[in-house]
């Protein structure tokens, strides 16, 4: 037995509750943050004057190393290194689906747990980038008309752990470790996949300072991008939490038609939101804030409409994302015509604001935006989606 272990076993009566653990209960160590292993270490009885350097040994080996076998761990002693695997794995979940589209974008369905099926998506760039489209919840609370993952109910949050594994699956299927390796395709991060981020902001916060560890995976914060459908309460505390990019997803530039096909904005309108958006923490024209918006035939896409979009705009910084609608099994909604895409992509750069046109990526597997829903769910779609719709209808009367 190593030395540095206390002669007695500490009792640890609630360690890491929500940690994930593998078939034979130990702990699962990847996605854990700096605090939680240090708990984990202490709970096997490491003296308390070895644990911070212990856990930075750790982490670096699991963040920047992925490493999956604790024998790879060389300046951890033999004997040590069993006593951790005894305790604690350093498994990933397991990956049920992967899937690679005719244009490189890779699509995966995680299992986290029974019943948590989490969707990510990787979306490389011609430009040497590629970002990861990460989920935070399991379905969603919303009910955005145009979204797939909007019919599918809340099953849970995701918890940060939860959030880093998706990373690290990432990696871990694209070859990418170590960490520190110059080229790189996973280079940013966007919170565009299932789920509302800003309904789980603590687990998010949680997960960006393990993602931007510069001693683990290494991303910037410049490179990460939250995006809400505007909960404003928590826009500006997760500006100033976790110094990350905002995108909101606007899809209407009134209130109107925005609370017809995003109930949320029945309770934060536009004016709302708007300001939220001017009062977002360190908002200049080199961080300015991302509005998406879909293309909806006939919905949203007239000439009217993009005007509404500028003034709307005016004096926030900010770049416009058009995004092609996306069609899923079961929708009403078809996409704008290519050249309605343009004209309105052309008023709105005329305006001053960037707005490019989205190409959409990873149709051919449903990994584009807004089609994100884990298999399980797929079956209940229509049934519950036209429940809600009837529902939302109702409310609006
Ligand atoms: N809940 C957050 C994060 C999800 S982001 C949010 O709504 O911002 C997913 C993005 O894809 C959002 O901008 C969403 O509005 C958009 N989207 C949803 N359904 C879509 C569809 N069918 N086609 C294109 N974009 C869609
Ligand atoms: Fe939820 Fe975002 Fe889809 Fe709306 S667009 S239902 S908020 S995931």
């Amino acid at each position: 037995m190593a030395t540095e272990l206390l002669n007695k076993t500490p009792e640890v009566p609630d360690l890491l509750p929500r940690a994930l653990r593998d078939g034979e209960g130990r702990i699962m160590l990847a996605g854990l943050g700096r605090d939680e292993l240090a708990q984990a270490l202490a709970s096997i009885g490491i003296e308390p004057k070895k644990i911070r350097m212990r856990v930075k040994q750790v982490f670096h080996w699991i963040y920047n190393y992925g490493v999956t076998d604790w024998d790879a761990m060389t300046n951890i002693a033999k004997p040590l290194r069993e006593t951790f695997a005894g305790a604690f794995s350093l498994a990933r979940p397991e990956i049920v689906e992967r899937l690679i589209s005719k244009d490189g974008t890779r699509k995966y369905l995680i299992r986290m747990a029974p019943g948590i099926e989490v969707e990510s998506v990787f979306i490389p760039d011609v430009s040497k980038t590629g970002a990861l489209c990460v989920s935070s919840q399991v379905g969603c609370t919303l009910t955005c008309t145009f979204c797939h993952t909007g019919t599918q109910r809340l099953v849970r949050n995701l918890t940060a752990q939860e959030i880093v594994l998706q990373v690290i699956a990432a990696r871990d299927d694209l070859d990418e470790w170590p960490t520190t390796q110059d080229v790189r395709k996973l280079t940013n991060i966007v919170f565009m996949g299932m789920g509302e981020p800003l309904y789980n902001t603590d687990e998010v916060g949680d997960s960006l300072d393990i993602i931007c560890d510069p001693e683990g995976l290494g991303i910037g914060r410049r490179r990460i991008t939250v995006s809400t459908s505007g909960v404003v309460p928590q826009i500006v505390p997760m500006g100033a939490r976790t110094n990350a990019m905002l995108a909101i997803s606007l899809h209407a530039a009134n209130d109107e038609l925005r609370t017809q096909i995003m109930p949320i904005n029945n309770k934060y309108p536009l004016a709302e939101l708007m300001q939220a958006c001017r009062d977002y923490p360190g908002l200049s024209n080199s961080k300015r804030i991302t509005f998406e918006y879909v293309m909806l035939k006939g919905i949203n896409d007239s000439p009217k409409h993009a005007r509404e979009l500028i003034n709307l705009l005016r004096g926030i910084p900010a770049k416009v994302n058009l995004i092609p609608f996306n069609p899923w099994p079961g929708t009403d909604y078809v996409c704008s015509d290519w050249s309605t895409i343009e004209r309105f992509s052309d008023m709105v750069n005329a305006a001053g604001y960037a707005s490019p046109i989205r190409t959409p990526r990873g149709r051919d597997i449903f990994a584009a935006c807004g089609q994100l829903k884990s298999d399980s769910e797929k079956k209940r779609a229509s049934t519950i989606r036209k429940e809600k719709l009837a529902a939302s209808q109702i409310a609006l009367q």
